[in-house]
């Protein structure tokens, strides 16, 4: 009988991680996309500084070419200058360049600006650069957990279920057949420990009597309270 147990315990180990093997089919490919997602929005946020840097960038550009602009136009209208014939035409074009050279002043005053402000930026995006480099390597190692250890699911599986069949046929068939139905009804747990007269599977005590007849071992006993087959397992020794 002893035997018998030892083989219903190790056909229960094959169960329960068999179990767990395909919760974790399930739950790793999910794991894996909600890191994706959680990065995406890291890198976004990181991002920032250098998304405002570029902007910035952007508008320093224009402003250099809305000044070039001006600069041409008040070229032309110095070439026009010379030969311009009446005074008040003159004074009208020397205005005109008198209000490009304000606009081209303030576009400046405008850059500058721009530029102090793109040199705060500067090192922060610097520092956010190393702050994603280093989560970007953490990111891709933990992927990499993962993935591995969603590869190895399957293989574990295929292990796993060779070994309790080859269990499943050492053992009589209407115990197997006791330990499935008790198994369905309790939640995948067929056969459980029992410790300090107390079942692991329900936690309520088992009678004295019948604790002893556990700790000796000699018939298949089951918890009266939750049906599970019972064995007597030393938990102090084990731990
Ligand atoms: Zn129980």
């Amino acid at each position: 009988m002893k035997e018998k147990l030892a083989l219903l315990i190790r056909l229960q180990e094959c169960d329960s991680e068999l179990v767990k093997l395909s919760a974790k089919k399930i739950k790793l490919p999910e794991a894996i996309v909600k890191m994706e997602e959680d990065f995406r929005l890291f890198r976004e946020k990181v991002e920032g500084n250098k998304r405002k840097h570029d902007e910035l960038k952007a508008k320093r550009s224009d402003a250099e070419s809305r000044i070039k602009k001006l600069q041409d136009a008040m070229s032309k209208t110095r070439e026009r200058l010379l030969e311009v014939k009446n005074n008040k035409e003159y004074q009208a074009m020397l205005k005109e360049i008198e209000t490009a050279e304000k606009a081209s002043g303030d576009i400046e005053t405008q850059i500058i600006a721009l530029m102090e402000e793109m040199d705060q930026l500067t090192g922060l995006v610097k520092q956010d650069e190393e702050t994603l480099r280093q989560a970007a390597g953490e990111h891709v190692r933990e992927k990499k957990n993962l993935t591995d250890e969603l590869g190895a699911v399957d293989a574990d599986t295929q292990a796993w279920t060779e070994k309790r069949a080859d269990l499943q046929k050492q053992l009589p068939g209407e115990l197997v057949d006791r330990y499935e139905r008790v198994r369905k009804r309790n939640n995948g747990i067929g056969v459980i420990s029992v410790w300090k007269a107390v079942c692991n599977g329900c936690h309520m005590n088992i009678p004295p009597q019948m604790y002893n007849e556990v700790q000796r071992s000699e018939a298949l006993l089951s918890c009266p309270n939750c049906n599970r087959i019972i064995y007597f397992e030393d938990q102090e020794k084990s731990a």
